[in-house]
């Protein structure tokens, strides 16, 4: 009964006073397609490129692989938008051909953007694969890069997708803590802002997102990580540019309204939790939102921050 009423409300994400939030689907390939569209997901906020170079670990996939597989979801979404991230390889994500394999700690070496930057072939082949497969297609595409740590990591990022011919927009992850202290400066080289929450999480607490042990530090209602989150929203606002959040912490709808009230302007997540995060969402209004995180952010603990937002949200 409850799954009935939550697919029964489909249409845009938004505040009950109609402040808008798109809710937007996280794919891991083709195969998440039909799951984000049956969830009447706005768009694709984070495409994870990764499961194209899965099938062979000596080099990139063909150019003509490449197009189908981005064409494929492109047109699963004709005039909304699609965000996808280039390859994040390295870390939890090795790729035989591209990752270092003797580095003592391969979540701070090479991965993510200083991957494609050591390999610019492969930067290239992805940027002039994604500009063909968009061709000719109303779908508005953006495209952003993974673990950027500076102002100069963007710029490289621009200058590539530039010299690709893409027309589309640029944006970089905030996963890494500079980024988000330096968010101003970032902006200055691209047009939009995506948090990875469960990397920025593990590199604000110091603690590996595959070690249990350290778990209790990934949990993303860690104040410092919503002081980081605002930091992002605040740049963003103050260069009139967007920024959204497509790691995990959007799929919790509490926490989903804490961010809308931190002035994250998009929200992506797995297919499935979408219906939550918008009836959630629409039962707040945007001044509770604000005040949800506020509260949130006084707090000196996970669990506390949780409580207090949960306290504001249902009106105690
Ligand atoms: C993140 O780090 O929050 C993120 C969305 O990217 P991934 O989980 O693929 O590293
Ligand atoms: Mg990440």
């Amino acid at each position: 009964e409850r799954k009935a009423a939550l697919d029964g409300a489909k249409g845009p994400g938004a505040t009950s006073d109609g402040h808008k939030v798109p809710l937007l689907a996280n794919v891991g390939g083709p195969a998440d397609v039909d799951a984000a569209v049956e969830a009447g997901a706005e768009g694709v906020g984070l495409f994870r490129t990764e499961f194209l170079f899965l099938d062979d670990s000596t080099k990139a996939p063909s150019e003509e692989k490449q197009v189908t597989a981005y064409r494929q979801v492109l047109e699963a979404f004709p005039e909304g938008r699609v965000v996808v991230r280039v390859l994040d390889a390295g870390a939890d994500k090795p790729l035989d051909f591209l990752t270092p394999g003797d580095e003592p700690n391969p979540a701070l070496g090479v991965r993510g953007l200083r991957t494609l930057l050591d390999h610019p072939e492969v930067l290239r082949g992805q940027l002039t694969a994604l500009a063909k497969a968009a061709d000719g297609l109303p779908v508005y595409l953006e495209v952003m890069a993974p673990m950027v740590a500076d102002r100069a990591d963007a710029k490289a990022f621009a200058a590539a997708c530039r010299e690709a011919g893409l027309e589309a927009k640029c944006g970089v992850m905030v996963e890494v803590p500079s980024a988000a202290l330096r968010a101003r400066s970032v902006l200055q080289e691209v047009e939009f802002l995506s948090l990875g929450t469960n990397d920025l999480a593990q590199y604000t607490f110091a603690a590996d997102r595959q070690v249990g042990a350290v778990s209790r530090l990934q949990d993303p209602w860690q104040p410092a990580l919503l002081d980081l989150v605002a930091l992002a929203t605040e740049a963003a606002s103050a260069e009139g540019k967007s920024c959204g959040v497509c790691g995990e912490a959007a799929a919790d709808p509490l926490l989903a309204c804490v961010l809308t009230g931190l002035g994250v302007t998009s929200l992506s997540m797995g297919a499935a939790s979408i219906p939550y995060v918008r009836a959630t969402l629409a039962k707040h209004t945007l001044a509770q939102c604000e005040r949800a995180a506020s509260a949130a952010r006084a707090a000196d603990s996970a669990h506390d921050s949780r409580i207090a937002a949960q306290a504001v949200l249902s009106g105690e």
